[in-house]
């Protein structure tokens, strides 16, 4: 069952029209631009923010009994239980409270910092704080990309008991804040999968995820050709929604939602999936989804080969490459700094505090830093749940079919 949304780009796709929701990944110029001092700037943070209540339920207690506090509360702050849930990785300091998670983010105002991504732990629509979190992005105008399930979002109950307000209207004023930028879980458009891959609240999740992206749209989160605002997550994607992910794709074009497309975080509860990306089984079938989504959007004009060739196959299929890493770091809930939230393994961990620290020091003596600005910066997962030959390989799939055309 698909949310009922009527397609909106036009037959003939207009110049420089680009799939990738606004704030997440940045063109080429502004990857160089610098502060005065000449220090390149940190355009974008992937930031955790705990609910208050959390925090301190969490931080209360001697540090070696943090991780089983963490678990033990877990399921106060998120409505769901996903099994590759990655914010339920490790955990090594106390709980950011949201006024350190802003002292963070005011350092790195002064660094250049245009957006953010919010994700987690749990659901930020849950958050009894979240007018006060989102008035301080709108405020200092850093643009918030939200990652949720959006149960919450389409379900009157459950937005009546976080928010005490019905989901037409929370959802209107969510989208009323010109930051925000709404990343929809959206893996597989089958009603029954759907229900299966979240541990629902509202007895429906596949029905209220639905409705919540008919909201969204409703409130013109893609009525921009030239600013999306939404995007849907088919991520992690893995043998059970693999087959189900190309739909998903197309449909999302028509109606100007980037469709996000790729294998598990190798962070948390995610590593649980990495063998499965092992087998040559899922890996033939990614190289294949991947091939099929670039060919598709040159067929339908919105890429073309010269294009890809110069910028390279995303780690995203289709939308904008990734370079997080070249203008952006991670702060975990706990505080450590890390490359992105794709990979918690030690070689991606750039500083163990951010309290113990200041963040320009951290940010200019980052790998992420020498890095430069890449416009294409692939992936962390490459070589975990991500094929390294899957770059080269899309690009000659990609050749080989359109010379048949
Ligand atoms: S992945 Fe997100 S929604 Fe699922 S359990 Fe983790 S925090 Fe909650
Ligand atoms: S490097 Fe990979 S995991 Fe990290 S932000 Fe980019 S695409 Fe995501």
């Amino acid at each position: 069952m698909k949310p009922d949304v009527k397609p909106i780009l036009p037959r003939e796709v207009p110049e420089n029209y680009r799939l990738g929701v606004d704030g997440w990944s940045f063109p080429k110029g502004k990857l160089m631009e610098k502060l005065a001092d000449g220090t390149r700037k940190l355009l974008t943070l992937d930031i955790s923010i705990s609910p208050d209540s959390f925090v301190e339920a969490v931080n209360t207690g001697n540090l070696k009994g943090l991780q089983d506090r963490v678990n033990h509360f877990y399921n106060q702050i998120c409505p769901n239980n996903c099994t590759g849930c990655f914010e339920k990785g490790d955990i090594k300091h106390n709980l950011l409270s949201w006024e350190e998670v802003k002292k963070v983010l005011n350092e790195a105002r002064g660094l250049g910092l245009e957006s953010v991504k919010f994700l987690g732990p749990g659901e930020i629509f849950t958050n009894p704080n979240l007018f006060g979190i989102l008035d301080y992005f709108q405020e200092n105008k850093i643009k918030i990309g939200i990652f949720t399930k959006g149960e919450t979002l389409g379900d009157d109950k459950l937005s009546r008991r976080y928010q005490q307000m019905s989901s037409e209207e929370l959802t209107r004023k969510v989208c009323n804040y010109d930051v925000t930028r709404i990343l929809i879980d959206c893996r597989t458009f089958d009603a029954r999968k759907t229900n299966m891959l979240v541990h629902s609240l509202s007895g429906d999740y596949s029905r209220a995820r639905n409705h919540a992206i008919e909201l969204l749209v409703e409130n013109g989160m893609n009525s921009d050709l030239f600013c999306q605002r939404m995007s849907l997550q088919t991520n992690p994607v893995t043998l059970e929604n693999i087959g189900d992910v190309l739909e998903i794709f197309i449909w999302g074009v028509e109606r100007n939602m980037p469709v996000c497309v790729t294998p598990t975080m190798v962070s948390g509860k995610g590593r649980n999936f990495v063998s499965e990306t092992k087998g040559s089984e899922f890996q033939k079938e990614l190289i294949g989804l991947y091939s099929d989504i670039y060919v598709h959007l040159i067929k339908r004009g919105i890429m073309n080969l010269n294009q890809l060739e110069q910028e390279g196959v995303s780690s995203y299929a289709g939308i904008m490459p990734c370079n997080q890493l070249s203008c952006g770091m991670y702060i975990r809930k706990d505080g450590v700094v890390q490359c992105c939230p794709g990979n918690d393994g030690e070689p991606f961990t750039l500083f163990e505090d951010v309290r113990k620290k200041n963040l320009r020091e951290i940010w200019t003596q980052s790998k992420n830093y020498a890095l430069g600005p890449l416009f294409n910066n692939r992936c962390v997962k490459d070589g975990y749940s991500i094929p390294v030959q899957l770059y080269d390989e899309v690009l000659a799939n990609v050749k080989k079919e359109l010379k048949k055309l």
